[in-house]
């Protein structure tokens, strides 16, 4: 009787969305993948953002596993009553059409919101806790004929046959895959975008603002940043911002003070939100996306989730996307039956995934520059304006994710037969 094969050892690097999506599908379905998940921090911590993820985020979860989906509706909150049709309202603030709503983003009945925070945890609860190991920072990565060698921060070092990179915007991972000095390597703020933050009580939002805007997603947009909040919690918490498009930073980097004073000429809603992000703005950064990568893998070697294709936040799509390219690797685990097979894998991956996220990261800039009003003479037509929106929307949300796992898989086989043509294992 043949021996039965061994299994594939997988490594993935990072457990945010992205990493502990995967392993949630590896865990479930795949009992041929030996895989181990390293992260770089010993807890995690509310960065003090909230999610909304989008239909084809949804769909890309549902076709990793019912109980990831489950493990994000179980975690998020309702934005408004059970069955009352939800979306974020993007609306202009300022100039002659003020009031104008011009988008209605990710509009669903008992539409959710989930703190980054609540998501993870949601999913860590899926995979067995001897699969993670916490304080692991990804240092070094290295290729021989034995597959690549793992080195972390603490010394230790790990030997795998396939190393998923998920370790977020400032990825090693893409620094090996790329090489330090390829131009899309580092993430870049092109346009100047400083995201002032604050997280309130709803208690204490109440106090400051419309009661409407705790049970909404407002995007109020104006030329001089646009301002938007978020339930979380179970609308306990409010999480509210105002995005400055070229922010001057001074010569360290630092950030100027966000100064209410700017928002005078905007409608009162949005003046108000403005008000109470500028009284704390502890949970403020600095945006930044990447440049498109020419490539998601090397060698046994590829990256995914914000590490191939981090995105401005304003079309809301970068953990969906993130959940696609989970997706798609899972589906294609499927099929992997040797680590001989794992670079076929990967490039059927990356041909499959890299056009559309990257055309998301576009999406998003553009997002940003529309919400500006700096895209032209758009904000002085809101027709034209709902149109964009319309468009991109469904792009980003109403993809068939069915035919992309499919395809994925049909360029997976014609690599195996063309690339190796040979050996039953390969194939
Ligand atoms: C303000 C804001 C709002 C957003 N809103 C939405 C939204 O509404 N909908 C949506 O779909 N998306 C949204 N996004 C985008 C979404 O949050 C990200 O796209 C998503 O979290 C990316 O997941 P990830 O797992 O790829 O990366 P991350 O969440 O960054 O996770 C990377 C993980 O890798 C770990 N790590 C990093 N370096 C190493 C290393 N060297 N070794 C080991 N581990 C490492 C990190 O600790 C982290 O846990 C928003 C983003 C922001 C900033």
């Amino acid at each position: 009787m043949a021996a039965p094969s061994p299994k594939i050892k997988v490594a993935i690097v990072g457990g945010g969305i992205a990493g502990l999506a995967l392993a949630a599908g590896l865990h479930r379905k795949h009992k041929h993948i030996d895989w181990h998940l390293y992260e770089a921090v010993s807890e995690y911590k509310d960065v003090g953002a909230g999610l909304a993820i989008h239909l084809n985020g949804i769909k890309a979860m549902t076709l990793i596993g019912p109980e990831v989906r489950q493990a994000y509706f179980d975690n998020a909150s309702d934005m408004g009553e059970e069955d009352q049709e939800m979306s974020t309202e993007v609306i202009l603030a300022q100039g002659p059409s003020m009031g104008e709503l011009v988008a209605e983003l990710g509009k669903a009945k008992g539409r959710k919101s989930i703190s980054r925070a609540d998501l993870l945890q949601g999913l860590v609860e899926l995979i067995p806790r001897d699969r993670i190991s916490f304080d692991k920072r990804l240092k070094s990565i290295e290729e021989d004929s034995e597959g690549v060698l793992v080195q972390f921060q603490d010394g230790t070092e790990a030997r795998t046959d396939c190393l998923i990179g998920a370790d977020g915007v400032h990825s090693v991972t893409r620094r090996y895959i790329l090489g330090p000095d390829h131009p899309a390597t580092e993430p870049k703020n092109h346009d100047g975008w400083q995201l002032y933050r604050t997280m309130v009580s709803m208690d204490d939002a109440r106090k400051h603002i419309d009661e409407r805007w705790t049970k909404i997603v407002p995007i109020l947009l104006g030329p001089r940043g646009h301002i938007n909040c978020m339930p979380l919690n179970n609308g306990t918490r409010l999480s509210a911002g105002v995005a400055v498009r070229g922010a001057k930073f001074t010569e360290t980097g630092a950030a100027p003070d966000l100064d209410p004073e700017l928002y005078a000429d905007y409608r009162e809603d949005a003046r108000q939100l403005a008000k109470l992000v500028a009284k704390d703005t502890s949970a403020s950064w600095t945006a930044a996306d990447h440049d498109h990568a020419s490539t998601y893998f090397r060698g046994h070697v590829a990256m995914m989730g914000d590490s191939a294709h981090a995105s401005l936040p304003f079309a809301g799509n970068g953990a969906a996307q993130s959940l696609e390219d989970a997706a798609v690797l899972d589906h294609l685990f499927s099929r992997l039956n040797s680590p001989q097979q794992v670079e076929a894998a990967l490039s059927a991956f990356d041909l499959t995934r890299r056009p559309r996220s990257q055309a998301v990261v576009d999406i998003a800039r553009k997002y940003g520059r529309v919400y500006a009003y700096a895209e032209g003479d758009l904000h002085k037509d809101p027709i034209k304006m709902k149109k964009f929106f319309a468009e991109s929307a469904a792009f980003t949300n109403n993809a068939d994710l069915d035919k992309q796992n499919n395809d994925a898989m049909k360029l997976f086989e014609e690599a195996l037969k063309t690339r190796h043509g040979g050996s039953a294992a390969e194939r």
